[in-house]
Parts: C-alpha cells; sequence; structure tokens
C-alpha cells in the first residue's frame, strides 16, 4: 500500500514521525493507501526550505512567474483525468463532479496568469511642485494554506496560485482524508518549472495545524474547513501576529416564491443538495418553501429525489456517490433519525440505502419536510445528502429565517420577480447569493466568501481580494530637486506646494 510522504524542496520528504493515518476508498469503505502526519519540525523544514526559496523567487519577474503559470495550467489540462480519478477514488464524488472541481480551480490560475495586469500600482504626477507619488505591493513571504477534504484540489486552487504568482512562497497543509490530488500537484508545479521550494507540501493533522499557527517564519494563514476550526485557526494566527483568512462552514438557504417555475427550482434543489452527496460548502441544504409553493415543491423535489441513481463516483451512471468516512455516514443517519423524533417528516429516507452496497460509506439522499428552526436538522451542519424542507408565508419571514441563521455563506432565491430579487439580494446578510442559481460559486475573477460564521478574517479568497490578502501595500513619494533649488525643507508638516 502506497505511504503519502510530505513534498518539501522539491522532493519528496520522508517525515520524521511515525504517525501514519489511512487513506480510504469511500466506496468500497476500506484503506487504500497510508499518508504520514507530520511533526512540527516537518513543518519547520517546510518553511525552511519556503524561506530560502523567497529571496530568489521575490526576484524573479513577474512575467516569468506568469508562464510559470502558464505552463502549469496546461499541466492541468492534459492531467486532468488524472486528477479527477485520485479525487473520486479519495473522496467518493463521481468522476464528472471531480472533473468540474479541476476545471474551476484551474480557472484560478487563469486569473493568477494575468499577475502582471493584478499587480499593477498607482501612480500620481505633481502630488506637489515637483514631488510625484506612487503605490504598489508586494508579497508577505512564506504563507500558508490549510485546506479541507471536500475539494482536494479545488479549494487549494483557490490559494496557492495567486499567493505564488504575487511572489510569496507557499506550505500547504491539505486534509489527511484526501492526500492524493496535492502530491500531483506539487509535481505538476516541479514539472512547469516553479524553483523548488515554492510550493511545499505537508500532510498532518491538528499537530501541523498547530505548528503552522504557531511558526514565526509564517507570514499568513488561509483556512477552509469547518467553523468550530476555522474560529480555532483564526485566533491561533491572529495571536501569533499572521494574517489570516479562515472560511468555515454553512447552512444555504433556498427560498422558493409561489411565482417560481417549479419544475426548474425542483431539478437545481435536487442538484444543489444532492451533488457529491451533499458535501459542498454551498450545498443547499434548507428550502424555504413560501406560501402555497410548499406541497407541489416538495411533490417534485421527492420524484427528483427517489430517481436518483447512487454508486461508486468510478461508474459512469453514478449521479451521487458515498460520502467521506463512516463517521459521516453515521452522523448523517444519527441526524435524519433526530429530525424524525422531532416531528420532520421524513420524505424519502436515505437511511434505506446504508448497507446496500457492501461496506461502502453510503447514505441515500434525503428529503425531510415540515422542519423547524429549533431542530437539529435545521441549526446544525450536516454536511450530507439531506434536504430539510421549512415552510413560511411571505418573502418577509423568509429572509427574517435566512438571516437568523449563523451561517452566512451561500443562498439563493428562486423566483419570476424581478422586484423579489432585488430585495432579497439587498436584504439577506450572506455573502454569495443566487437569482434562479443554487450554488452561486462566484468566478475566479470574483472573490469567494461569506458573512458571519462562515468567514473570519477581512478578506475574500481568491480575485482581487486574494491578490490583496497575499500582498502589502508601500507608497512613495518622490523628489529630484534640481542641485540649484531652494530646497523648500521646513519644520513644519510639509503640505503641498
Ligand atoms: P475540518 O474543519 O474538519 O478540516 C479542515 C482542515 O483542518 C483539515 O486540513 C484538517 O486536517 C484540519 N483540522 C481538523 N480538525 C482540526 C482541529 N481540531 N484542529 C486543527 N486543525 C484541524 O473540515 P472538513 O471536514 O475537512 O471539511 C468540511 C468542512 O469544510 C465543512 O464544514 C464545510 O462547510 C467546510 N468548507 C467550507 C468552505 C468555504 O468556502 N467556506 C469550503 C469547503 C468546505
Amino acid at each position: 500500500m502506497r505511504t503519502y510522504e510530505h513534498w518539501i524542496a522539491g522532493r519528496q520528504h520522508r517525515g520524521e514521525g511515525d504517525r501514519l493515518t489511512d487513506v480510504f476508498d469511500p466506496a468500497l469503505g476500506a484503506p487504500q493507501a497510508q499518508v504520514r502526519l507530520a511533526t512540527a519540525n516537518d513543518v519547520d523544514a517546510a518553511v525552511g526550505a519556503a524561506t530560502q526559496a523567497q529571496a530568489s523567487w521575490l526576484q524573479t519577474s513577474v512575467t516569468a512567474r506568469s508562464r510559470i503559470m502558464f505552463a502549469f495550467r496546461e499541466l492541468l489540462v492534459q492531467h486532468e483525468d488524472e486528477l479527477a480519478h485520485v479525487i473520486s477514488s479519495e473522496h467518493g464524488k463521481t468522476l464528472d463532479d471531480a472533473r468540474g472541481e479541476v476545471v474551476r480551480g484551474r480557472e484560478v490560475v487563469e486569473f493568477a496568469c494575468g499577475i502582471p495586469q493584478l499587480l499593477k500600482g498607482e501612480f500620481n504626477d505633481q502630488v506637489s511642485g515637483g514631488v510625484d507619488s506612487h503605490s504598489f505591493r508586494q508579497p508577505l513571504g512564506v504563507v500558508a494554506g490549510i485546506t479541507p477534504f471536500n475539494f482536494p484540489i479545488m479549494v487549494p486552487l483557490w490559494m496557492h496560485p495567486v499567493a505564488i504568482a504575487c511572489g510569496n512562497t507557499f506550505v500547504l497543509k491539505p486534509s489527511e482524508r484526501v492526500p492524493g490530488a496535492s502530491d500531483l500537484v506539487a509535481r505538476l508545479y516541479a514539472q512547469a518549472g516553479l524553483p523548488d521550494g515554492v510550493f511545499n507540501v505537508v500532510h498532518g493533522d491538528r499537530t501541523a495545524v498547530d505548528a503552522i499557527l504557531e511558526h514565526p517564519g509564517i507570514a499568513a494563514v488561509s483556512f477552509v474547513g469547518s467553523t468550530p476550526v476555522a474560529r480555532y485557526v483564526h485566533e491561533g494566527a491572529t495571536r501569533t501576529g499572521k494574517r489570516v483568512q479562515a472560511l468555515g462552514g454553512a447552512k444555504n438557504h433556498a427560498v422558493v416564491m409561489p411565482d417560481a417555475d417549479l419544475d426548474f427550482a425542483a431539478d437545481h434543489l435536487a442538484a444543489a443538495g444532492y451533488g457529491s452527496a451533499g458535501q459542498r460548502c454551498m450545498a443547499i441544504s434548507a428550502v424555504v418553501a413560501v406560501g402555497p409553493a410548499a406541497d407541489t415543491l416538495v411533490d417534485k423535489v421527492r420524484e427528483r429525489t427517489r430517481a436518483l441513481k447512487v454508486g461508486a463516483g468510478s461508474d459512469p451512471d453514478t449521479e451521487m456517490g458515498p460520502v467521506v468516512t463512516q463517521a459521516s455516514r453515521d452522523r448523517i443517519v444519527d441526524y435524519i433519525g433526530q429530525g424524525e423524533s422531532a416531528g420532520a417528516k421524513v420524505v424519502v429516507d436515505g437511511r434505506e440505502v446504508v448497507g446496500e452496497h457492501g461496506d461502502g460509506f453510503f447514505v441515500g439522499p434525503t428529503l425531510i419536510d415540515h422542519v423547524s428552526t429549533d431542530m437539529s436538522v435545521y441549526t446544525d451542519e450536516i454536511f450530507g445528502p439531506v434536504l430539510a424542507v421549512l415552510r413560511v408565508d411571505s418573502l418577509d419571514e423568509a429572509i427574517e429565517l435566512v438571516n437568523a441563521n449563523p451561517y452566512g455563506n451561500g443562498t439563493a432565491v428562486f423566483t419570476s420577480s424581478g422586484e423579489v430579487a432585488r430585495t432579497f439580494q439587498r436584504r439577506v446578510s450572506v455573502g454569495m447569493i443566487g437569482i434562479n442559481v443554487p450554488v452561486p460559486v462566484p468566478m475566479a475573477f470574483h472573490s469567494f466568501g461569506g458573512w458571519k460564521d462562515s468567514l473570519f478574517g477581512d478578506h475574500h479568497i481568491h480575485g482581487p481580494d486574494g491578490v490583496r490578502f497575499y500582498t502589502q501595500a508601500k507608497v512613495v513619494t518622490t523628489r529630484w530637486p534640481h542641485v540649484s533649488e531652494n530646497s523648500l525643507a521646513q519644520l513644519n508638516f510639509p503640505t503641498a506646494q
């Protein structure tokens, strides 16, 4: 069985520790590889390599950095299938879904290819007599990324192409459940001509995360994962003086108005709730049916839920694969039971699928109606294929419900009214909003980020905010005095002449 090792200074690096953990194939419910978990010394070795590489990477021209991103982008195209297979086999999602993830991540590399344009500074001529002023941005140094299991390539790609193109060097700590994609990405960067030490991977768990948070050589941390860990990372990194953006969990609502096309809405709700077995931070998990929309909508979503084909992600006919671990499956099954006990109506019961696929970590798509806001099936992020339907009487009530939720990652409204759409987008306390678009993940040239408990920090990720996060500004005021000029030096605070 293969053991994944770290990638430091342009080569595989056998960590000093002996702690290994299994990497599962969720469709089989069996280990397929192991990964070595980093010690604090392994993290230190990665930061050392990144620090050494940073001095010359900073001196590398912005056009050369951009060319490496172009080469890396081409390799991601060539290796799309291989990456999709690795992702599907470790995560469980279907191959097509995994390909989609590779493409959406690659778009961030395409954005980073434009780094010469993105890093253009600003210039003012003659801010005072004979004085000009310009500003430009410089990289932070060594930056780190800590990423979740559910997008093994896309979420890390939200971070490192932008950070590296800006002139930083990078230490990635991917989820220990899905190490394969990051290992391949490290090799592709090397093939693209990225100098050794600019991109490093340390596999690990909390020990590695703590070492990153404590390390004085790391200037900034980008984190994506669950809310409790996001809060922990934000507090830890802030305490040690680092810049930090920590994206957390979610409970995304889709509000369905009675004037919506209910067939269209039902198609999209099933796709958004059950795609990737509901393990997307932008998955819809709460449907808020307004007024008379509810009964017809539930009927239509039920039809679609029942028709979904569940199976191994590698089977081309599969529409929904397993969840990532046995513990996830058990947690999801437990939540369905809690909803039922609390009085909700289980319309389609995913528990029936458990055990149908051998030892694989399967739970079927589940639709639960008549859910109220005090039930755990609503209050908690289940992170599985469970759609909870809540019923309200008006748009105002729907908006209040969305805003009372502590998460604020994504939300959507299904409507045929421009006025409803405009009211909704202006009043919801949520970072990413879809109008008849259930999974409104911003394109790479916009930034991605939620509000409230879905993001701790000041910057969203990738896009223009990504460039701002990974750089700091300088403003230069310049004068070239003629030798015979009156110097105009004065003890008063200088003002424009
Ligand atoms: P997770 O929080 O368990 O793990 C994320 C990372 O933190 C991993 O690298 C993991 O090794 C590390 N980690 C886990 N527990 C830790 C601890 N106690 N101390 C320090 N580090 C720890 O998340 P996950 O289960 O891998 O991913 C699913 C979660 O990520 C969901 O909550 C989902 O909503 C969220 N997510 C959010 C976004 C977003 O953009 N907001 C995107 C993807 C996933």
